[in-house]
């Protein structure tokens, strides 16, 4: 069992790994910046060790920093969170180097799925269906035309070093190949340090369905069945849903087995999330996430459980606390993602907190880092609060998130709040009728929110 872990990361995803940590008795180390001695991570875990000044590339991106901060503070494990260096394989070679433990899956597995044109060889030859596409890298324009008038189009050229939706672009015709195909070239050069692209069909009123799975890094594995995130923006996931209001039980068994089943044949061990794009009752694998995703709080609530601490166990060895017939979904779980944005522009406004009220009641969490009088500093993510709701079904869930929103104040800084309270008015998210085009459509329609 370990005694102390240390969180590689901040903000509200440091809060929740903390959470977990006092719950099983474990004591927890938090690290942060300069910019963020007086973030609630640093107050909540019981010692804190500051890494570096602001830039994330200078601190929580530091891994010689990190290291030093376990030896000093005795920490056995780190867990990373989402985003920083959670899906960085030589992170975690560094820590198993080190002698510590890396509450994830293995540097190998990080390192297939990193890589988006392994990761779909991979899930490919273990039975998940997958977006029809090139087999692997695409080096010319001339190769990319060939395949791209073969297959059809649109097609969407993708860097295989890509995330976080950076480094995609569509090719709506053929004239728009070459500068769909550079610019990608270039965005993954730039921004992830690959040029590498590949090619896939562009598929044109999917929905984004996502399946949880959990394995226990020695042939075991389970799903937790699907969260839906197709309300997006500049692919980037904005409300997400569990279960999704188009999956039948029927559906949700057979791609939740044939996922369990591939992870389980490669000894996956710890969570992971298997992203489809499901079009005309098809699933079609995009890529798989090895790490705790930001929107995991809508599977817990539905299944009464706890991923973090499950992450916790499966690092120290121990069996999966629960089997395929122990998950039965219960209810329905909703989640906004509230961002320090002004929109319509989506433009980020760090600032101080005037006024920070929360809302309660039956079904409601909020998991956010944010207090009266914080300062939000200019240099991360604008990401600062999930809200998220839990009810019987999901017309109840719907009006409790309406009643959750009406509760939540968050004054001094401009949030994407007055998105929520608009899209809670449309008909198509009262219906859950949408692909993951629909909100920038909307947005294109609606500049006045
Ligand atoms: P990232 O790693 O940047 O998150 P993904 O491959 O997961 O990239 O894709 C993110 C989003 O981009 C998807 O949820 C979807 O909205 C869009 N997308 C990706 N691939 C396709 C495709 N082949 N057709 C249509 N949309 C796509």
């Amino acid at each position: 069992m370990f005694s102390k872990i240390l969180i590689a990361n901040r903000g509200e995803i440091a809060l929740r790994v903390i959470r977990a940590c006092r719950e099983m008795g474990i004591k927890s180390v938090a690290v942060h910046s300069t910019a963020d001695s007086d973030a609630m991570h640093v107050r909540m875990a019981d010692e804190s060790v500051c890494i570096g000044p602001p830039a994330g590339t200078d601190s929580y991106l530091n891994v010689p920093s990190l290291i030093s901060a376990c030896e000093i503070t005795g920490a056995e494990a780190i867990h990373p969170g989402y985003g920083f260096l959670s899906e960085n394989a030589n992170f975690v070679q560094v820590i198993e180097d080190h002698g510590l433990k890396f509450i994830g899956p293995t540097a190998e597995h990080i390192r297939i799925m990193g890589d988006k044109i392994t990761a779909k060889e991979t899930m490919r030859e273990l039975g998940v269906p997958c977006v029809p596409g090139s087999d692997g890298g695409v080096d010319s324009l001339d190769e990319a035309h060939r395949i791209a008038s073969a297959m059809g189009y649109p097609v969407i050229i993708k860097a295989t070093a890509g995330g976080g939706g950076r480094g995609m672009k569509v090719a709506q015709t053929a004239e728009d190949l070459e500068v769909a195909f550079s610019t990608a070239r270039a965005e993954g050069k730039s921004v992830f340090g690959n040029a590498e692209v590949y090619l896939e069909k562009y598929l044109t009123l999917p929905r984004h369905i996502e399946i949880q799975v959990f394995g226990d890094g020695k042939g075991n594995a389970v799903h937790l069945g699907e969260r839906d995130c197709s309300l997006q923006r500049r692919h980037q996931k904005v409300f997400e849903e569990a279960p999704s209001p188009v999956i039948t039980q029927e559906q949700r068994q057979r791609i939740g087995k044939v996922c369990a089943d591939a992870i389980a044949g490669i000894n996956y061990a710890g969570a992971g999330t298997i992203e489809f794009l499901f079009e005309n009752d098809e699933f079609y694998f995009i890529e798989m996430n090895t790490r705790l995703q930001v929107e995991h709080p809508v599977t817990e609530a539905i299944f009464g459980i706890d991923l973090v601490r499950e992450q916790i166990r499966v690092a120290e060895g121990m069996p999966l606390s629960f089997g395929q017939e122990d998950l039965v979904i219960n209810g329905h779980a909703i989640e906004c993602r509230i961002n320090a944005e002004k929109v319509p522009e989506f433009r980020p406004s760090p600032g101080t907190v005037a006024q920070y009220h929360a809302p309660g009641g039956l079904g409601v969490r909020m998991d956010s880092a944010i207090y009266d009088g914080y300062k939000i500093p200019p240099y991360y993510d604008s990401l600062i609060g999930k809200l998220i709701v839990h009810a019987a079904d999901r017309p109840t869930a719907l009006a409790r998130l309406e009643r959750a929103l009406s509760e939540l104040v968050i004054e001094g800084v401009e949030t994407t709040l007055p998105l929520f309270d608009a899209l809670l008015k449309q008909e198509a998210v009262q219906t859950g009728d949408y692909t993951i085009h629909w909100l920038e459509q909307w947005l294109e329609t609606n500049p006045e929110i």
